[in-house]
């Protein structure tokens, strides 16, 4: 049986292995069991239900609450060659009419509906009086009271459902689901405990990071230069940040659009169409944007502000990456960003609520805190149940950047600002270190003070920059009135007496870009799929996802048989564009001195297998670099551009999975001890904390490394 769905995931779609719970969830459908699967946000649900519908006689019919995502899967289904349509309140009550009858005479293998659809006796004697392959309820932690967006009136569509003469196999699918939400659905529609397909909520793909310190629109500068042409979302608290962001962005010529409640309908709409046809390259929006959106190849999710809870952060920042290529999830912290939150939770009229918003704020503000893997944190606030390891990849794990001891410089800081009077800003505090002659720093004689120009060495910029850093660390506040003035905290006191030591990680801005591909032939391909997007009215990611175009770089094909092996290239997407595609590569493939052959699992059995080079984690080839090759840390740094510490933390890594390592190069033993003795009297076992009581020669990477042969990090 399964050799069967393995053809079609082959010849209609292109692929040629399944992912991590797809084929489980394929087989029990096929074997007439009701099934459950919960996977990830792209982690490929559409798939569990269309393999079956298309193997399985009859016609699918799959209800979902998302009626804006319909006639995407919809066109997808179309796009494969495959009879598909939907049915909901968007079309014409003769339009509605007319695919009814359609339906009835078995002419659709998917038939898209959304949960009212049952309240209609015409719907009901259509499904009565076909063959049905399956009924999926997509989205189904809508059908569970438990679950976060219930929707009652999808749950009530179950009995009536039941009543259906010829029910076929039953699905439900979704991508969030607790414990209880998981039971709920069990009992709803009859779903045994073998047939649960759960592969927990990790994104694999997905880099997590937390910026703090800097200026946000620097940084969003930055990056969104070095990737002009990545599609991305920028989310935004407030209607306010998401116009200024905007207004600032498109006059710098960025292609930017944006998204908020405060628009009409109709801006709303055609910013939202702008964007998934790639017209725009960067959405800013508030959380009002998302929702019942299904652009697969969104490269990275840049968060303006910190949202109120993991939840929302988790789902907004999933929206990158669905196509299975890497994400870049960025959350841009700063320490206000907690005030406007609790300001926001305030507004509601619920004392119950309120409690329970602000555990759930402080968690979010404990994930902007935290030193141990960003995606482990997110896994372990959701109950995943795959007991995952650290990720290797987000700015926790790899630590990327440099740790530089900053204590004398934000003595400097903090004691300019208690001279100050603890009523002024950032920006004239900076001024004031740097030793500027503005008129506001003579005014109040400013220039007198001791601090005046003692940093002077560094920018403004930069001044200002570490400012925010010592507020996001939570040396400085920034009162409550409305313009925001620096005070001293507690910890700040501590650093001012030389008791705390101010240790700042300076991060690297780079989105992450693991594919080695042709940039230049990727953005051609590009502005070809778009143009035949425009002409068929398709989102271009429905003709060739991104991966597709990246791998047809690489591989330059020149045959059909050649085009077949990509990913993402089936017999039915071939003969709609494959002649297209390979007039255009033909001619680079020509120039081109070799070209590597794409490497897939031979053998059919073997489909299910990971392809190893494909999700080789970056430690490992750093060890492998390290061990067989036996280069420095400085060497490999170099040759994959990376900085030391992160190569050090990748070995570190290495060891904790069990890998041999050389300890001596760190540590002897009575350093080992000492270490070990200070980690078991330390209350928050934290890096610093342990720096601070012990030896000055005792460096972060000696203390780290023990920590790593101990498996205590
Ligand atoms: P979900 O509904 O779980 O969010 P989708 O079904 O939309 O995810 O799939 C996300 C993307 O992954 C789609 O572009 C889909 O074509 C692709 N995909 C699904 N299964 C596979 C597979 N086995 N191999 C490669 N790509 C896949
Ligand atoms: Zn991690």
């Amino acid at each position: 049986m399964i050799e069967k769905a393995e053809k079609i995931l082959q010849q209609y779609y292109g692929y040629s292995s399944f992912r991590p719970g797809q084929e489980e969830a394929i087989l029990h459908v096929l074997e007439g069991r009701n099934t459950l699967a919960v996977m990830p946000t792209g982690g490929g649900k559409s798939l569990c239900y269309q393999i079956p519908g298309l193997s399985l006689d009859g016609t699918a019919v799959i209800i979902s609450p998302l009626i804006s995502l319909m006639k995407d899967q919809v066109d997808a289904l179309l796009s494969y060659g495959i009879a598909a349509t939907y049915i909901n309140s968007s079309l014409s009550a003769e339009e509605q009419h007319q695919r009814l009858r359609d339906m009835k005479s078995g002419r659709y293998s998917f038939v898209y509906v959304a949960p009212e659809r049952f309240d209609s006796p015409n719907f009901l004697s259509a499904l009565n009086s076909i063959p049905l392959s399956l009924i999926a309820f997509d989205e189904a932690h809508c059908i569970s009271q438990w679950g976060h967006d219930f929707r009652p009136s999808y749950r009530s569509i179950v009995p009536t459902l039941k009543k259906v003469s010829n029910l076929p196999v039953l699905m439900a699918l979704t991508a969030t689901a607790t414990q209880e939400v998981i039971k709920d659905i069990k009992q709803l529609i009859d779903v045994s405990e073998e047939d649960v397909v759960n592969t927990g909520f990790a994104r694999e793909n997905l880099s997590f990071r937390i910026i703090k310190g800097r200026d946000k629109r620097e940084f969003i500068d930055e990056y969104l230069t070095k990737i002009p042409n990545e599609s991305g979302i920028i989310y935004t608290a407030t209607r306010k940040d998401a116009d200024q962001l905007h207004y600032l962005l498109t006059k710098k010529g960025f292609s930017a659009g944006k998204y908020h409640a405060g628009m009409t309908e109709h801006q709303r709409k055609q910013s939202q169409m702008d964007f998934v046809q790639d017209e725009i390259k960067t959405m800013i929006a508030t959380n009002a944007f998302g929702m019942g959106i299904d652009k697969s190849n969104v490269r990275y999710v840049i968060h303006y502000a910190m949202p109120m809870n993991i939840e929302s952060y988790y789902q907004e920042a999933g929206r990158a990456g669905r196509d299975g290529e890497p994400g870049d999830c960025v959350l841009l912290f700063s320490s206000q960003d907690i005030n406007l939150q609790r300001f926001l939770i305030d507004q509601s009229p619920s004392e119950e609520k309120k409690k329970d918003e602000y555990v759930k704020l402080q968690a979010m503000v404990n994930y902007c805190h935290t030193h141990t893997c960003l995606q482990q944190f997110i896994l372990d606030y959701f109950d995943d149940p795959t007991a995952p390891e650290p990720c290797g990849k987000c700015s926790n794990c790899t630590h990327e950047g440099e740790e530089q001891d900053m204590t004398k410089e934000a003595q400097m800081v903090l004691s300019c600002i208690k001279r100050m009077g603890e009523h002024f800003g950032a920006g004239l505090t900076a001024k004031v270190l740097k030793g500027s002659k503005d008129q506001k720093v003579k005014q109040f004689r400013f220039d007198t003070l001791s601090t005046y120009g003692i940093m002077k060495g560094y920018t403004e910029k930069q001044l200002t920059r570490f400012i925010h850093f010592l507020t996001a660390e939570g040396y400085i506040s920034t009162g409550q009135g409305k313009y925001p003035a620096l005070q001293l905290t507690k910890e700040a006191v501590s650093v001012i007496k030389g008791d705390q030591p101010v240790i700042m990680l300076v991060e690297t801005t780079t989105a992450r870009q693991e594919l080695n591909y042709n940039e230049q032939y990727f953005e051609e391909l590009r502005q070809l799929r778009k143009r035949m997007a425009d002409e068929v009215g398709l989102p271009p990611y429905v003709i060739f996802s991104d991966a597709t175009l990246k791998e047809l770089t690489v591989y330059l094909p020149e045959t059909k048989q050649e085009m077949l092996q990509i990913k993402g290239v089936g017999e039915q997407k071939w003969e709609q564009y494959g002649e297209t595609f390979l007039q255009f590569i033909r001619p680079w493939a020509e120039n081109a001195d070799s070209k590597p052959k794409p490497v897939r699992p031979s053998d059919a059995s073997m489909a299910s297998k990971k392809d190893p080079w494909e999700d080789r984690p970056s430690y490992m080839i750093t060890y492998e670099l390290w061990d067989e090759k036996s280069m420095s840390i400085q060497e490999i740094a170099e040759e994959r551009n990376m900085s030391p510490q992160t190569i050090e933390n990748h070995l570190f890594r290495s060891a904790k999975e069990g890998k041999d390592i050389h300890w001596p190069r760190w540590f002897n033993e009575e350093q080992e001890v000492q270490v070990l003795q200070v980690y078991e009297q330390s209350e928050d076992r934290k890096l610093k904390t342990i720096k601070e009581q012990l030896p000055e020669d005792y460096t972060y990477s000696l203390i780290k490394a023990v920590l790593a042969r101990h498996h205590l990090k």
